[in-house]
């Protein structure tokens, strides 16, 4: 939703963790201009089954933002697992979301999306210059190349900190806090985390031989 009425800083991007705030998921605070912010949050589905988005999402505001005004609102899904086995068919394509080309770990869907729209796009046009419809397989060939294997990855990470408990995160916090700025990326910060919690291992180890 978005909000105005709220105190944020224009430059900083406000991320909220933990089974009290969303569970499965995270709250985002996105700064749009003075005193007015896009508030969300997006929870595992089977969460959202025991208390729903809207639900977290009012408590959240209520507390923090209790003078807020609300301006605008949209809901939705976002298929947060991996690619679609079958992204072609005959003379068909999938892109973004219907592919299932967001990012599991973020669940940012949009730079993905045409990113495969890009790549789909140009095999068509080739397949439509060769005369030859089978080129469409390439599609699915470069789109793994391109970002399906990773998203492949991300999904097994996902998959890996579903199991970790809110005293983890607030430990992989701490960890990744103490990493220089330009290496607190995903792969930094997870490097960090099983570093300093050997323990976590196993679960990463679950998934990924699973
Ligand atoms: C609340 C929310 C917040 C999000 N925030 C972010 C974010 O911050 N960053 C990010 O990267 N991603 C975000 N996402 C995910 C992102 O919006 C999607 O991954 C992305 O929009 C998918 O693009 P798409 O083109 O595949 O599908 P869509 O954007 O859903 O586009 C599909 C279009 O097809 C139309 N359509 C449907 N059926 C038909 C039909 N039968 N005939 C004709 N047209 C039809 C729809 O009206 C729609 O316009 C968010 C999603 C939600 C729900």
């Amino acid at each position: 939703m978005t909000l105005s009425g709220v105190d944020v800083e224009d430059d900083v991007l406000d991320f909220y963790f933990g089974d009290n705030v969303s569970p499965g998921g995270y709250l985002w605070v996105f700064p749009k201009g003075k005193d007015t912010a896009n508030v969300g949050l997006g929870l595992a589905v089977e969460e959202a089954k025991k208390k729903s988005a809207i639900k977290y999402l009012h408590e959240f505001v209520e507390k923090k933002f209790p003078k807020a005004a609300m301006l605008t609102h949209i809901a939705g899904g976002v298929p947060c697992a991996k690619t679609c086995d079958e992204i072609v068919k005959e003379n068909v394509i999938l892109v973004g979301d219907a592919a299932h080309q967001v990012n599991p770990v973020s669940g940012g869907g949009i730079i993905s999306g045409m990113i495969g729209g890009m790549i789909g796009g140009q095999v068509a046009a080739e397949a439509i210059q060769m005369d030859k419809i089978s080129h469409l397989s390439e599609y699915d060939k470069r789109w793994h190349k391109r970002l399906g294997w990773r998203h492949d990855v991300f999904y097994n990470i996902k998959t890996a900190i579903s199991y970790f408990d809110d005293k983890t995160l607030d430990n992989i916090c701490d960890s990744a806090l103490r990493l220089p700025e330009e290496k607190r990326t995903l792969g930094g910060i997870f490097r960090t985390a099983l570093w300093n919690q050997p323990s976590m291992l196993i679960d990463v180890a679950r998934v990924f031989v699973s």
